[in-house]
Formats: structure tokens, C-alpha cells, sequence
């Protein structure tokens, strides 16, 4: 487990990350993969916190690599799972996103599909999410949350703005595997694109992805650089 900034960490998952918010308890974004919850306690445990401490689940889409183990932690532990209302409704379906997806260029990308998303079932375990947020919803830890619905990956996407440690979730609006690239898959990339300018908007430092390594400086400004309307 990574420490970011003052509450927050990136839990490394293989192909996928999920993050950890310490404030009041825990809070997990984001699950991993189906049987990742083991993998996630043990992270949690190495850096000396107790999983039993985690009071909720916030997940940035319904993607199987980002909700595949919501359910498990969530019956686990009995909290609550927060998602936007347009994933949930999928969530509560057991789908995991909408088909088909487009793929982004690149080699990188096209390896990433062969190896993970192509074989992959389009499922996850079904359950209500008890909470649904939105655009400008504030959750209140870490001195506020701001939600910011980024459509186009994911129709519910959200990218989660920690506006007191100046950073932004930004999951799977883009990935920075081989540096700052498009995500793998889109439902619409162009409205994919339009998102990312939108997160990019907000005032924030550092930025941390779904796929990838974290960026700690500057992450804002590189991203409107690499995504400007040209
Ligand atoms: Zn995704
Ligand atoms: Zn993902």
C-alpha cells in the first residue's frame, strides 16, 4: 500500500488499484477484482490498520475490476456502498458494464483487452447499493469528497475530488500505464474525453488512476495538456 497524501493510499491489486481514505475509519474505493477482499485486508493489516475499521464502500463505476469484490466486504463487514445511480441500477442486476465497448488505440491498451477484458465475464455479484450519489454531491470525510459524474467510460463514473489533500481519484476516466493514456475501453470515448476535461477543470495536485501509477505533481495541468480540445 502506497500513502499518497495525508489520508489517503492506493492499494495495488495486480492489474487494477483500489484506495483507501483514513478519516473517521476507513473508507475503501473501489473493490479489486471478484476475491481480491483477502488481498485488500492484507494490505490494509501490513501498514498497521484494521480492516474492521472500514465503515463504507465507495466504487467509481460497476466494472468487474472495480466492483468484483463489493459485495463480499460489504456482507463482510455490513456497511454501506455508495455508487452513482446509473451503475447501481446495473449493480443491483449483477451486470458489470454495458456492451459494447470501444477500444482505445494504442499497444498498450490492446494488450490490456486481450489479457483481461475480452475473457472477462461481464458480471459481478448482484446487491442494492444503498446509497446513490451524483454530480456535486459532497460525501463528508476527509474534509469533503466532491463527486464528479464523468460519463462515457462508465455511464455512472464518478472521479472523487479530495479537495483538502488536493487530489483527485480520477479511477477510470484515463489510466497512466505508459504514461497519461485514454482507458482501455469506452462506452463513448468522445464523451469519455469531455469528462476528463471536466475533472481536469478542478484545482488538484495529485492524481491517482484504476490503471496505473499515481501522478504527484502537477497531475491537473498534465492532464489538460494531454487532453486539450485541439
Ligand atoms: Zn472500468
Ligand atoms: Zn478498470
Amino acid at each position: 500500500m502506497q500513502q499518497i497524501s495525508d489520508n489517503v493510499y492506493q492499494i495495488p491489486l495486480g492489474a487494477v488499484n483500489a484506495f483507501l481514505i483514513e478519516d473517521n475509519g476507513l473508507t475503501l474505493v473501489d473493490t479489486g477484482y471478484k476475491n481480491s477482499t483477502f488481498k485488500i485486508f492484507e494490505s490494509i493489516k501490513k501498514s498497521g490498520k484494521n480492516p474492521n475499521e472500514l465503515k463504507q464502500i465507495i466504487l467509481t463505476h460497476s466494472h468487474p475490476d472495480h466492483a468484483g469484490s463489493a459485495y463480499e466486504i460489504k456482507t463482510k463487514l455490513n456497511i454501506p456502498v455508495y455508487a452513482h445511480y446509473e451503475d447501481a441500477h446495473l449493480i443491483k442486476q449483477g451486470i458489470a458494464g454495458r456492451l459494447p465497448h470501444v477500444l482505445s488505440p494504442g499497444l498498450a491498451n490492446w494488450i490490456v483487452f486481450r489479457m483481461f477484458i475480452k475473457s472477462s465475464k461481464n458480471e459481478i455479484d448482484a446487491f442494492e447499493v444503498d446509497t446513490t450519489i451524483e454530480d456535486k454531491d459532497i460525501i463528508p470525510i476527509a474534509g469533503g469528497i466532491e463527486v464528479i459524474h464523468t460519463p462515457g467510460h462508465s455511464k455512472g463514473h464518478v472521479a472523487l475530488l479530495i479537495k483538502n489533500e488536493g487530489l483527485l481519484i480520477a479511477a477510470d476516466i484515463c489510466s497512466n500505464m505508459m504514461g497519461l493514456g485514454l482507458s482501455t475501453v469506452y462506452e463513448d470515448r468522445e464523451l469519455g474525453i469531455k469528462s476528463i476535461q471536466k475533472a481536469a477543470s478542478f484545482d488538484f495536485d495529485k492524481a491517482i488512476f484504476g490503471h496505473g501509477k499515481p501522478i504527484l505533481k502537477n497531475a491537473n495541468k498534465q492532464m489538460r495538456a494531454k487532453f486539450a480540445i485541439t
